[in-house]
């Protein structure tokens, strides 16, 4: 199962929600802003939890050619 995950770093304000839910996929870099460490770390659904759960919905998940977040 392919997942694709796309972060805009510009909405992006750092609340660390996405690298708590699904951490190793989602980690915060130097300057406070989340990027995809490693698409594989974590099953799709927590992967999914995740990316629902960003409060400035910055997170967009592409499941099997599907967009579903
Ligand atoms: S949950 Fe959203 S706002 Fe919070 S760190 Fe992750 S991408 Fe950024």
């Amino acid at each position: 199962m392919a997942i694709e995950i796309t972060i805009d770093r510009d909405l992006c304000m750092g609340s660390g929600n996405c690298s708590f839910w699904a951490p190793g996929v989602f980690e915060l870099d130097d300057d406070g802003v989340a990027e995809v460490a490693d698409v594989n770390a974590q099953p799709a659904d927590k992967i999914i939890l995740a990316a629902q759960g960003c409060p400035t919905q910055a997170i967009a998940v592409v499941h099997d050619g599907t967009r579903v977040v």
